[in-house]
């Protein structure tokens, strides 16, 4: 169990002498009891203190690392049960699916295409992270040297499932020997076999099942010292699913219940395809940290990457480009200039029906602070004195010859006092950036 502040309190030197930033040290305890500060900040306290409160000063969800340095993922360590309390902090990893049972060909080729799978979106590059290697074959032989294959010819981290513990060891301690895959013991196994799994292969465990026997066999191998766990509720339905996740994150968090404080794998793969990537969107709101998905189509991949990027975004602050012109494509001074606002889902909603258009042009981003277009005319940030100052940061002048800016067609009302302030002719354009696209080729003229 958690301790409490004044459990806490009782161990502290009670000196008040204030170094951790705190008036007393009653106050720090009760800020170490509810995790929001570390022991450490107490540079009074002793080390025999220091080794008995451990716990309290411990996360309440653990962060595990899975794969090799260079390429491994970070998963745990949440903080809250709702990201705007604060924000998420470590984006759940995306594993898709390979079967052992598939020929050599098929896997590198596999191999091949995951690594295409990369997704540019509001300005980052979003993708899977990780292989789950299924232990289909029947053979042992087989799913060691598809490990291999797979690790080899993908480089990604492995999340490796099998009812044989003694094949899951052979790759983990062979191939994978260092690469810390995840290990995934499907069936019946004793959290002393899991336990002995973990220490061989100095791999991170997943333990599987209801929320109960989970929590037991997670407090048997706390108590064998493994630390890198993951719990699972396993295939299960959707229903049975979100309320092992929310349950868990719930006694993590509020409850401090060590037993399941650590991160999430949850699966939704098999069936109906597109019931499968619903599920996997939800799973990932709440609040899988690892994801087993046969999503390799892009269509059904990418709303579970965007569902991931939307979440883990910080939701205080604004997703930000830089605020400056832009040339899209091949532009010249005679190509459009279309004017918005530095908010990213703006800015690229622009940029992509031009590009869409195929008519090359400039962008000017103006500095909102990152928020879109309505709600910085609405909060004065885009405005005739922002936007003819951002022309002028822009040397837009000199670069542009017919001395036409074209905005969005939802603050046409700005038009006119624009067109004195800057001295540039301003047309109104259309009010979605669905509407650019015909807007270029049916009404501009320089
Ligand atoms: S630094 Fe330690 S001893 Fe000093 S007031 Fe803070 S908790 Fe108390």
């Amino acid at each position: 169990m958690a301790l409490t502040g004044l459990d806490i309190y009782k161990k502290l030197p009670k000196t008040n002498c204030k170094e951790c930033g705190l008036p007393t040290c009653l106050a720090f305890a009760m800020k170490v009891a509810a995790g929001q500060l570390m022991l450490d900040q107490c540079p009074k306290l002793s080390d025999s203190a220091r080794g008995e409160l451990s716990e309290a000063s411990a996360p309440p969800q653990r962060l595990v690392k899975l794969g090799a340095d260079g390429v491994a993922v970070e998963v745990g360590q949440e903080t809250v049960l709702f990201r705007h309390e604060e924000r998420f902090h470590h984006p759940a990893a995306v594993a898709l699916t390979l079967s052992d049972s598939a020929s050599v060909e098929v896997l590198r080729s596999a191999c091949a295409d995951f690594r295409k799978l990369q997704f540019p979106r509001v300005g980052t590059t979003i993708h899977p992270d990780m292989i789950a290697l299924i232990h289909e074959s029947g053979s042992p032989d087989k799913f060691v040297s598809a490990a291999e294959l797979v690790c080899r010819e993908a480089g990604v981290p492995m999340v490796l499932v099998s009812g044989d513990r003694a094949a899951l060891l052979a790759a983990a301690c062979g191939p994978l020997a260092g690469r810390r895959p995840l290990l995934y013991c499907r069936g019946d196994v004793s959290s002393d076999q899991l336990a002995d799994l973990a220490e061989q292969s100095k791999s991170p465990i997943c333990v599987a099942g209801d929320i109960a026997s989970v929590a037991a066999a997670a407090e048997a191998l706390i108590a064998r010292g493994v630390k890198d766990i993951l719990i699972s509720p396993g295939p299960a339905d959707t229903a049975a699913a979100m309320s092992f996740l929310t349950q868990a994150r719930r006694a993590a968090l509020k409850k401090k219940y060590r037993p399941l404080g650590f991160p999430v794998l949850a699966i939704a793969a098999g069936g109906d395809k597109f019931a499968a990537a619903m599920d996997a969107c939800a799973y990932i709101c709440k609040y899988a940290a690892v994801l087993i998905t046969d999503a390799w189509e892009p269509h059904l991949l990418v709303p579970i990457l965007t569902s991931r990027q939307n979440i883990y975004t910080d939701p205080q602050k604004p997703v930000q480009v830089e605020a400056k012109l832009y040339d899209v494509g091949e532009a010249v001074p005679a190509s459009p200039l279309l004017v918005t606002t530095n908010f990213s889902l703006s800015y690229y909603s622009v940029e992509g029906e031009v590009e869409a258009a195929r008519v090359p042009c400039r962008i000017l981003a103006v500095n909102t602070e990152g928020t879109s277009v309505l709600t910085a005319w609405a909060a004065d940030k885009f405005n005739p004195s922002t936007i003819s100052a951002a022309l002028k940061a822009a040397g837009a002048e000199s670069k542009v010859s017919h001395h036409k800016i074209i905005i969005p067609g939802h603050v046409a009302v700005i038009s006119a006092q624009l067109a004195e302030e800057s001295g540039w002719q301003v047309l109104v354009g259309p009010r979605e950036a669905s509407g650019i696209g015909p807007y270029l080729k049916n009404e501009w003229r320089a």
